[in-house]
């Protein structure tokens, strides 16, 4: 496939406006020639704006023949560790190799997921239907009118609607009042609220529902280890990010020692190296690459495929995001064959598959895949402008 090649002339940005702070952000490169790309770009990253660095990166990509998600990394010259280390540069550079994949796969005529399998040389179709869970944090957040009912009550409503469409494993994240260090040793009790919670998703999900817990680093190596045993006696069936895996890999791995139930994590990781030695590290049991962070669909695909060779159902893209962060992950997840579910931020908007055209298909927990060239979909203009803007930087 390396006769096909796309020359990057022209960077365009959408944002649409979703609800409360949130905002998603599409972009598309294209040639001049009628070819073109698209992905999804974070809003910012440590205080540091996204699409500004994608702007500068693309403009150094101008007239650059690319013919692979290589050659975007070759010609830039981001190495993995400089993108690690600076986390703008690396959603910048994920979200840019991201377009460039698509308008490769489009030009290949081929679903991103065979593209993917073909570059590496794997036999076989990929699955058209990638299995999800359901996250219902992105809905519970503040709307544009403001404050949004968090009580155990209002969490296990949310978590049943999910069900009763057809998820057969829900995440929530629960811990809001907890924020490391805490004045006591044990567990918080400020803890309770959200134990609370996670209780009563469990009860309204019923003992056959999956049930992952997210805590978004909020704790602390002592304050971890007895949630977790709290966690265990509710029926929780993964664990995630009691501390970030990343930055505080000792504590990690201390809880990891005590801990029974999986330990996920490692959203912001970039490079297939940052997974495979949190792996080898034995720190986490199941690894969650972003498309938008972690290098892009490649990069998440080529994680996937080693990853899970070596341990069955290990890696679980990470994509609380927009539709087109979840179709770009539902390909890369079909690509290598998943064991595990691919996230999805399910009732953030009731008119979310709306922003694509065609509409983002989401049917009994499952997305469907066409069998459309690239990721198969574009944003929609109409609900973009709509919503939000169009601009060229
Ligand atoms: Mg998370």
């Amino acid at each position: 496939m390396t006769d096909l090649w796309f020359r990057p002339s022209e960077l365009i940005f959408y944002k649409v406006h979703v609800r409360g702070p949130t905002d998603w952000r599409f972009l598309e490169i294209r040639d001049g020639q009628g070819g073109f790309g698209f992905a999804e770009a974070a809003g910012a990253v440590g205080g540091r704006n996204v699409p500004d660095m994608v702007a500068r990166l693309a403009d150094r990509l101008r007239g650059e023949v690319l013919s692979s998600d290589r050659a975007v990394v070759d010609a830039l010259r981001v190495g993995d560790a400089s993108a690690r280390s600076a986390g703008v540069l690396g959603a910048a550079m994920s979200s840019l190799r991201a377009a460039v994949a698509d308008a490769l796969a489009r030009r290949a005529e081929l679903p991103l997921a065979d593209y993917l399998r073909a570059g590496s040389g794997r036999a076989g179709e990929p699955s058209r239907r990638v299995r999800l869970y359901a996250n219902i944090n992105r809905s519970m957040l503040p709307d544009d009118g403001g404050h949004v009912d968090r009580s155990a009550e209002s969490f296990a409503a949310v978590a049943a609607r999910a069900v009763a469409e057809g998820f057969r494993s829900v995440k929530c994240a629960p811990f809001d009042e907890c924020r490391a260090p805490f004045d006591a040793g044990g567990l918080p009790p400020e803890a309770r609220k959200g134990l609370e919670r996670v209780s009563a998703v469990r009860e309204a999900i019923g003992a056959e529902v999956e049930l992952y817990v997210d805590c978004h680093s909020r704790f602390d190596v002592e304050s971890a280890i007895a949630l977790e045993e709290e966690l265990r006696a509710i029926g929780v069936d993964w664990f995630e990010e009691p501390v970030d895996p990343i930055g505080q890999g000792d504590d990690v791995l201390r809880i990891r020692d005590c801990a029974e139930l999986p330990l996920a994590g490692a959203e912001s990781g970039y490079g297939i190296e940052t997974f495979r030695s949190l792996m080898e590290s034995e720190s986490l049991d199941i690894v969650m690459p972003d498309v938008m962070h972690c290098g892009g669909p490649v990069e998440a695909f080529l994680t996937g495929c080693e990853l899970e060779s070596m341990k069955p159902g290990c890696v679980s893209l990470h994509c609380p995001s927009g539709p087109v962060s979840l179709c770009t992950s539902a390909h890369a997840t079909a690509g290598f064959g998943n064991v595990l579910p691919l996230e999805h931020a399910v009732y953030e908007v009731e008119w979310r598959h709306e922003a694509l055209e065609p509409h983002e298909r989401i049917v009994d927990g499952y997305i469907e895949l066409n069998r459309e060239p690239g990721i198969g979909c574009a944003p929609d203009l109409g609900v973009v402008l709509d919503r939000g803007e169009r601009w060229t930087p």
